[in-house]
């Protein structure tokens, strides 16, 4: 398998580490908020990378954090500590805030067909292996005190900057207007690895630490957790592409200045979902989450269909047509599967393997994934039973993660149980989709004609007309397109 390595700026074959194992570490959400659908697209994409390494057959462990700690609005430690904002904003506790948006983001991952990571730990639960580390970098001179807090020392480094393929836009930490620049920095690159009570009096989890009651840096906690987990080397850490300045490039500063050797191999950045304005926000304009798409009408697999429909290296930009778009190919996509007749002929292995080499050599090229999607629809069209059909599509959906089998055996059902009422009046459209709206005014057709009222019977068709939809009639019921 080809991966990009944000490290080298190459695409590399992936070997892991250690053969048996393969060891990935995942950035987890600021537990402040809901996540947006931006958020949830590195997280999709690094489910595909967690779903195809497992399909392909390697053992995997896969770690991630849930920062509930240290995350200031900048990411260069400046500004408010994000945690106690969603607190002050819902006059709740840090805890609570916590633990209502870490159960609100499993289960919007749940809904979009995100696998739980093997372990999730939350920043909270590793302070002493936070002092452990700092300790030894105060040891060995990689860190200092200052004005009461504990700074990484970024001039002991050789070499800083790893990820220097990116534009100056990328590189930006966010500086905002109206945040003071820290003054106990000696340079300018480096950053806070534990705070005491000399800055953010009011922040509410504190901890005993050997420079003072105080918490940790919001980088820290990834080397912390992703060492306890998976010991003193990585194969993969990912993260979206804002990850990779200021964050992933301290937690390398810190890792290898604490271990004295190379960390991890491959860096995996995920680039961004953009609005049509440009950056996603919670703060600004609509605050676009999985809970509003649903309130739209929108299914979350649409969404995960949109996304797998172009690479994760490219930015993608989001708007309700090119959702709309990916709704209905999906319920298409969902009509055509429950077309297929499960008990129809026995697996045709040669045309399997044909078609699941489509698939491998998509994901293989750097986790293809609109190619993967094609060679989806390739099985539809492919010149086999509907037995082998059935089977490549579930082996891959076990990667793609659209439910397409379960939801496609519903509908199959749904149909089954239409047919079964033949006699009653059967409402079906030609794209596999349902739309409660205008099944009533087809309904109310019907009841118009039945009264024998056809005026209104074709007022209502022309209505329909109007509004884009074209009505047949079939025998015991109607069929509708858009047109
Ligand atoms: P946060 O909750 O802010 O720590 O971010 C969670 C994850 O979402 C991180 O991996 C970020 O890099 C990623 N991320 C933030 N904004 C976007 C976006 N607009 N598109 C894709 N990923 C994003
Ligand atoms: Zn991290």
């Amino acid at each position: 398998m080809k991966l990009y390595n944000s490290l080298t700026r190459k695409r590399e074959d992936f070997v892991p580490n250690h053969p048996e194992i393969v060891k990935m570490y995942t950035c987890g959400p600021t537990v402040y908020h809901y996540a947006h659908i931006g958020n949830l697209r590195s997280y999709i994409m690094e489910d595909i990378l967690d779903r195809y390494l497992r399909y392909s057959g390697y053992n995997l462990k896969r770690v991630m954090n849930i920062t509930d700690v240290g995350h200031l609005t900048s990411d260069a430690d400046e500004g408010e500590d994000k945690m106690l904002k969603g607190a002050q904003r819902e006059h709740k506790s840090v805890m609570e805030i916590a633990k209502f948006y870490t159960d609100a983001f499993f289960s919007d991952c749940a809904k979009l067909g995100i696998r739980t990571p093997d372990v999730v730990e939350p920043a909270t639960n590793c302070i002493d292996d936070y002092i452990r580390i700092i300790s030894k970098l105060m040891d060995t001179g990689y860190a200092y005190f200052a004005g009461g807090n504990v700074y990484f020392d970024t001039s002991k480094l050789e070499r800083y900057y790893v990820f220097n393929d990116f534009s100056a836009e990328d590189l930006d930490v966010g500086v905002r207007e109206g945040v003071e620049e820290d003054t106990n920095k000696r340079n300018k690159n480096d950053f806070v690895l534990w705070f005491t009570k000399s800055k953010f009096e009011d922040q509410a989890l504190k901890w005993d630490s050997p420079w003072g009651v105080g918490y940790p840096g919001w980088h820290i906690e990834c080397s912390g957790i992703s060492m306890k987990h998976l010991g003193e080397d990585l194969d993969i850490h990912c993260g979206g592409i804002d990850n990779a300045f200021p964050h992933h490039t301290n937690e390398i500063a810190q890792s290898e200045s604490y271990l004295g050797h190379k960390w991890c191999n491959y860096w995996m950045h995920v680039l961004h979902l953009n609005t049509k304005g440009g950056k996603m926000s919670k703060s600004k304009g609509e605050f676009l989450t999985v809970s509003l798409l649903e309130q739209k009408g929108y299914d979350p697999r649409a969404y995960r269909l949109f996304c797998l429909q172009s690479h994760y290296r490219k930015i993608l930009v989001f708007d309700w047509e090119n959702l709309d778009n990916a709704q209905l190919a999906y319920s298409k996509l969902i009509a055509r599967i429950a077309a297929l007749k499960p008990g129809d002929g026995e697996l045709d292995q040669a045309a399997f393997d044909a078609l699941k080499k489509r698939f491998t050599d998509a994901l293989d090229n750097d986790l293809n994934t609109s190619l993967a999607v094609t060679a989806l629809y390739d099985v539809l069209k492919y010149q086999t039973n509907d037995a082998t059909k059935l089977a490549a599509i579930a082996d891959f959906d076990s990667v793609l993660s659209l439910d397409l089998i379960a939801r496609a055996d519903k509908k199959r059902e749904e149909l089954k149980k239409q047919t079964v009422t033949a006699g009653e009046f059967t409402i079906v459209s030609e794209s596999g989709e349902s739309d409660a709206e205008v099944e009533a005014k087809i309904r109310a057709r019907q009841d118009a004609k039945k009264a024998k009222n056809y005026a209104e019977a074709d007022r209502i068709r022309d209505e329909l007309k109007a509004a884009g939809i074209e009505v047949t009639d079939i025998p015991h019921g109607a069929k509708w397109k858009r047109i």
